[in-house]
């Protein structure tokens, strides 16, 4: 490995699995700087949820690495990855529903591990300063105490990111985070994660090519597992290859 690469937050070379003969992501190699927002876009079934399962250990690779902050992630356990700062957020908003905003959010304070140990827990107050600072970054400031199972699905996904960002993560991904979501909630979760990246790395999988636009430093197009164009949203959309795998349709 040299000098230039240790610069790398992430660098992925060679990752490849393979179920069953199948090869969902083959001989990958990416890298994101520290504080760049990346997003991977590609047709249905190119293997973009894949590269993140193996990221955060979901999934094994067969080959190939993965390098995060010096350590070999495809070496270690999901919570191991977790632990060394990679979070990740999956396509449907799963928070606890019966819980407040503010609970939801204390309950992913690192030092609660789990709901009942956290609830225990006495709120001090960097526990209630750090949950005041998150729900205020995520737009949820008004709804502090009211139940997440009321809040609106965009919101929920907000709610989520928040909890997510209470680890304090070096590395943040989401997956298809604006799905579902209105018009001018997208807008808002575009501010969202421009302001998550003046602190942390994020890794985004998108479809909506006005939302990549607006939050992307740099663009990633995979293709049957493979990268298949990459660099800043205007050189991905003039791509002949990307065009015709992918944004023609
Ligand atoms: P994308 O997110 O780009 O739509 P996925 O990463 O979900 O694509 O899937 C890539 C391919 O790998 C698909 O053909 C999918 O069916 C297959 N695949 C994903 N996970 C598994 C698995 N655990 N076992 C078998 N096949 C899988
Ligand atoms: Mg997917």
């Amino acid at each position: 490995m040299n000098a230039q690469k240790e610069n790398f937050l992430l660098a992925v070379e060679g990752l490849t699995v393979s179920f069953d003969g199948f090869k969902a992501v083959d001989d990958l190699s990416f890298y994101l700087d520290p504080k760049e927002i990346r997003v991977i876009i590609g047709p249905n079934g190119a293997g973009k949820t894949t590269v993140l399962d193996l990221i955060c250990g979901k999934t094994r690779a067969t080959a190939g690495s993965i390098r995060f902050g010096g350590k070999e992630l495809t070496k270690m356990k999901e919570h191991q990855i977790v632990h060394a700062g990679v979070g990740r957020k999956f396509q449907n908003p799963s928070v606890f529903e019966d819980l407040t905003v503010f609970e939801n959010l204390e309950v992913s304070y690192p030092q609660g591990h789990t709901v009942m140990g956290a609830l225990a827990f006495k709120r001090d107050a960097a526990v209630i300063e750090a949950v005041e600072r998150i729900a205020d970054t995520i737009f949820l400031s008004d709804q502090l105490n009211e139940p997440a199972g009321l809040l609106s699905h965009g919101q929920k996904q907000w709610l989520e990111i928040g909890m997510l960002l209470i680890q304090k993560p070096d590395l943040l991904m989401l997956d298809e985070p604006v799905a579902g979501m209105s018009v001018a909630e997208r807008k808002k979760t575009a501010e969202l994660l421009r302001v998550i990246t003046r602190d942390h790395t994020v890794l985004v999988i998108e479809h909506d090519m006005q939302f990549v636009g607006d939050i992307a430093d740099r663009v990633t197009v995979m293709h049957q597992g493979k990268v298949l164009s990459e660099g800043s949203i205007e050189h991905v959309k003039k791509d002949p290859k990307v065009i015709e795998v992918y944004l023609g349709h």
